[in-house]
């Protein structure tokens, strides 16, 4: 056998090549430049009116959360799942949350967990061009916040993105929803678990 033959990157503009990444949703390959969004679990800050994005890291630096590009049709059928899951649901209003869940409604505040939709593109980065793939996301448009009680109705109910579901502080899905550590203290029986919660 002879070297391994070097695969040379492709051309930008070439929309067939695809990217290393799979869609989280359904496992499809991405293409470049194909439409996606990516999902990320936030804390999301407001600074001049502009709503700032800072993914949730653990104590090492890495994502505490699995980040995952989604296709938009993907991304659109969750939403529409979504959409009607919460129909029936009043927002979970809060004079302190001025960021608001695009979905539900519902009142974020700041340095809270909660997930973004950016939307945008994959594009070969130009910066780096030894790197292998040298994937970009072009970001197009605002991304969309999701609460974290919609995060955890998507995770449960339409596609389990993250294993234990997305938490302040390992509530179960009644304190999720009653945003529990807004309050002093909380009676609900998760808190007094020795053990860890799933
Ligand atoms: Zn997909
Ligand atoms: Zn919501
Ligand atoms: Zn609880
Ligand atoms: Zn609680």
């Amino acid at each position: 056998m002879g070297p391994a033959l070097m695969v040379r990157p492709q051309e930008e503009g070439d929309i067939s090549m695809m990217t290393s990444q799979e869609c989280g949703e359904c496992g499809e390959g991405i293409a470049f430049t194909e439409e996606i969004v990516l999902l990320q679990v936030v804390h999301a800050n407001l600074h001049d009116g502009k709503v700032l994005l800072h993914p949730v890291l653990d104590d090492e630096g890495n994502f505490l959360y699995e980040p995952y590009f989604i296709q938009f049709p993907c991304w659109e059928d969750i939403q529409d799942v979504l959409l009607d899951d919460i129909s029936d649901t009043p927002p979970v209003q809060d004079p302190l949350g001025p960021i608001k869940c695009q979905y539900c409604k519902s009142s974020i505040r700041p340095w809270e967990r909660c997930g973004s939709v950016t939307f945008g593109e994959l594009h070969i980065s130009k910066r780096a061009p030894q790197q292998a793939h040298g994937e970009q996301l072009v970001e197009l448009g605002d991304p969309y916040i999701v609460c974290i009680g919609c995060l955890n109705l998507i995770n449960n109910n339409i596609t389990e993105f993250w294993d234990e579901g997305v938490h302040e502080n390992a509530e179960c899905d009644d304190c999720i929803h009653g945003r529990c550590w807004r309050m002093p203290a909380c009676p609900c029986t998760c808190h007094h678990e020795d053990s860890h919660h799933g």
